[in-house]
């Protein structure tokens, strides 16, 4: 399944979440969750942009990612019923250069200069990824657009020398650019058809590995332990007579170890031992962890030492 926010996203909230802020790492850690934040930002106007178009019955996926031959990933895939639109999207502020011979895009902020890859060039390249696999996979081929969507409302496009600024968007320009193109592209394939392969895809989407604690350098031992309380925030609740029990507040829960367990998961690449969830949770018994994950829906995988239990929305190794 494609989650929501972006994993990534979820990854870093969780570590930060239980990071020592004077930790080295936590600043740099925290610098990322923001941008991820801005960028989520960016996309739910976006959102809000593509269903403001007046369409038929489209469907959309975000972040598809597919394996096939050498991988590839899809910001957001619009399937209408007679064409598609891949598109590429962007968060960056300030004013932004395209550079038509380059091929580069150059922003300058605070009087420094930096360049980035042009967008297009990426997102034709997925474009010719995706065809092959719909090919493969045997998937009426519709026309294909492609484009790059400016999101952050700060940026500034300086796109007067760019022969292909046609293809560059903000998220406001989309509708009317979606139903100029609905206009000349009358439906080929049936609803349900659509919505067939698009489940398709869904299906056929790979979570990218990202082992976060893997990626910065971090010790489970670097990481709070203890069960927050969700009343006030602070850490750790007691476990007394099956109950979730605050000393500071004196708030009782049943489900306070949920958010727990799930912050593990997303730590863990999906993939909680008993040993983790019982020094996490707060000092339970081997049996008390094991019990409190079968109740939570965890699915154990493995048997006696290399067992672990895996949260049932969440691709393994993810
Ligand atoms: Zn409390």
């Amino acid at each position: 399944m494609i989650p929501e926010k972006s994993l990534k996203l979820l990854k870093h909230k969780a570590l930060i979440d239980r990071l020592p802020e004077h930790h080295p790492q936590f600043r740099h850690i925290y610098d990322k969750w923001r941008q991820f934040e801005s960028g989520q930002t960016g996309e739910t106007n976006l959102q809000y942009h593509l269903h403001q178009a007046n369409l038929d019955s489209p469907q959309f996926l975000r972040g598809l990612c597919i394996e096939h031959k050498s991988a590839f990933q899809i910001d957001w895939i619009l399937f209408d019923l007679g064409y598609r639109v891949l598109l590429e999207i962007k968060n960056y502020t300030a004013p932004i250069y395209f550079d038509p011979h380059s091929r580069q895009l150059i922003r300058t902020k605070a009087g420094e200069k930096e360049v980035f890859p042009d967008p297009l060039l990426q997102v034709d390249l997925q474009h010719a990824q995706f065809r092959r696999f719909l090919d493969v996979h045997n998937i009426e081929q519709l026309p294909i657009f492609t484009v790059a969507v400016f999101v952050n409302r700060n940026a500034i496009l300086e796109l007067q020398d760019y022969p292909d600024r046609h293809r560059i968007l903000t998220a406001q320009a989309i509708p009317n650019f979606l139903e100029k193109i609905t206009r000349k592209h009358p439906a080929k394939i049936s609803s349900s058809r659509n919505q067939e392969i698009v489940s398709f895809l869904r299906d056929h989407h790979q979570e990218a590995h990202f082992p976060i604690l893997e990626r910065y350098g971090i010790e489970w031992r670097d990481i709070i332990k203890g069960t927050p309380c969700p009343a006030c925030g602070r850490f750790s609740m007691n476990r007394i007579c099956m109950r979730w029990q605050c000393p500071f507040c004196n708030e009782r829960s049943s489900d306070a170890h949920l958010p727990v367990l799930f912050d593990l998961a997303l730590l863990s690449e999906n993939r909680i031992t008993k040993r983790i969830a019982q020094d996490f949770l707060g000092e339970l018994s081997p049996d008390a962890a094991r019990k409190l994950m079968n109740r939570a829906g965890f699915i154990k995988v493995g048997t006696s030492k290399g067992a672990y239990y895996r949260h049932h929305d969440l691709a393994p190794f993810m």
